[in-house]
């Protein structure tokens, strides 16, 4: 392990009233700490897990998030470890038809017409070696967090660290602690929405598409056997992610997995499944994003079905619009108020763009059943493809999920 002060558990109670607490050492928290610490703020992160844990999640990173992950030093490493995807395709099962949407449609409207594809364990280690490089940061690794309370001064935020009961204090509280987020529960926060009666089968697999005619990325239309299937590492791994009836036994997944491989994957191409996992999946938001000195970001506040990629890419706009309007707070340069500007814009285009457009996708790939409604959308789908005005208009989405920066910049 690296020995800077952020990957060094700290143990013990303490009555030290800190800047800020991040429940949460996933992507989002580590992001925003990123963000604080750069702005000069003291940050400690508590962690359940005892370091970073490679799950199938996020693995595409629209064009939207580069210009605030260059601000923090990310979106070169990212690049590196990386690639960049400069097409999106849409692949009809039944036709074999290929539908592509040139993302560099946005020429001239980002400097970043592109997104970037790499595994969320992959970030989150960026991000991490990123994080040990800053003194005012530390992460408590194996420490979960049970409960919080907060006053006019702070919050303090009790924990478990080892069978160990601690107490931390601090005068401000970020859950970024994912969809089951402890913090949100302990601020009694509803959590509105639905959860779908499917969940997503999430599969790292090695195997080499590219060389059967597979494009990079590929959403592949299919009433029975939609799914997401795109190139996650340079070195040959691809996710297959597929959806199955939620209430089906998870013990015979992996027989099943291998049976959907059997029936969409090229015939004889040889394949190693390295990772898998099932997700629930649900459109859900935070009844309220501020509760007094406590802020929630990325899945603690919003979850989506992840058709799109939205869901981390919704939390690095969080993180990113929530560090600069805290360390404004903390530093005296901005009221608290900016900070129920960041709890009403951030539920705002959740609600209005990024659970909408991705309940949208998932109905077009996963439930094309009506043959009507289909033609229609491929229709639409393939003027798209050949009409840079239309593409750009179809990809604009991405900058509707950003909201603006609160403060001027430290
Ligand atoms: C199959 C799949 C594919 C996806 N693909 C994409 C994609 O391509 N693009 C995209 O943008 N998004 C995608 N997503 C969504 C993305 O994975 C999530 O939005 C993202 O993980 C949210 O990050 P987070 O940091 O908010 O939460 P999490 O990643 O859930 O991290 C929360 C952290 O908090 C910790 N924690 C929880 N409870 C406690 C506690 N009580 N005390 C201390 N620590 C605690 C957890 O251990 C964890 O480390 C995908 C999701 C799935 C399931």
């Amino acid at each position: 392990m690296p020995s800077s002060s952020a990957e060094r558990g700290q143990q013990g109670a303490t009555t030290e009233t800190g800047e800020v607490i991040i429940v949460g050492a996933g992507p989002v928290g580590m992001i925003t700490a990123l963000g604080l610490a750069r702005a000069g703020i003291g940050v400690r992160i508590l962690e359940a897990n005892a370091g970073i844990v490679p799950e199938p999640r996020a693995m595409t990173y629209h064009w939207t998030v580069h210009e605030g992950m260059q601000r923090l030093g990310l979106l070169d490493d990212m690049i590196a470890e990386g690639f960049k995807l400069h097409q999106m395709c849409y692949r009809i099962l039944a036709t074999g038809e290929v539908i592509r949407l040139d993302i560099g449609a946005m020429e001239g409207h980002t400097a970043h017409p592109y997104a970037v594809v790499l595994g969320q364990d992959q970030l989150e280690a960026i991000v991490l070696r990123h994080l040990a490089r800053m003194p005012n940061v530390r992460i408590d690794w194996n420490t979960t967090v049970t409960g919080l309370a907060q006053d006019a001064d702070g919050v303090t935020v009790e924990a478990e660290h080892e069978g160990v009961a601690v107490r931390r204090r601090a005068h401000w509280v970020v859950g970024a602690d994912g969809g089951r987020s402890r913090v949100r529960k302990s601020i009694g926060v509803r959590f509105e929405g639905m959860t779908w009666p499917q969940r997503f089968v999430a599969t790292n697999v090695v195997c080499d598409l590219e060389a059967h005619g597979w494009d990079p990325c590929n959403h592949l239309v299919d009433p029975a056997d939609g799914a997401v299937i795109a190139k996650v590492t340079r070195s040959g791994i691809w996710r297959v992610t597929f959806s199955e009836d939620a209430t089906l036994p998870l013990d015979g997944v992996v027989e099943r997995i291998h049976a959907y491989y059997a029936r969409v994957l090229p015939a004889g191409m040889p394949y190693e499944l390295v990772l898998h996992s099932a997700y629930n999946m649900h459109q859900r938001v935070a009844d309220r994003l501020r509760v007094g000195r406590v802020l929630l970001a990325g899945d603690a506040a919003h979850v989506t079905n992840p058709t799109n990629g939205f869901g981390l890419v919704s939390g690095i706009l969080d993180s990113q619009v929530l560090s600069g309007a805290l360390a404004a707070v903390l530093q005296g340069r901005a009221p608290d108020t900016v900070l129920d500007r960041y709890a009403e814009d951030r539920k705002r285009v959740f609600e209005e763009v990024a659970s909408p457009s991705s309940v949208e996708t998932k109905r077009l790939v996963f439930h094309s059943d009506d043959p009507g409604r289909l033609e229609r959308d491929l229709q639409r789908l393939r003027a798209v493809a050949v009409d840079a005005a239309l593409s750009r208009r179809q990809f604009m989405i991405g900058h509707r999920l950003q909201t603006p920066s609160l403060v001027a910049a430290a």
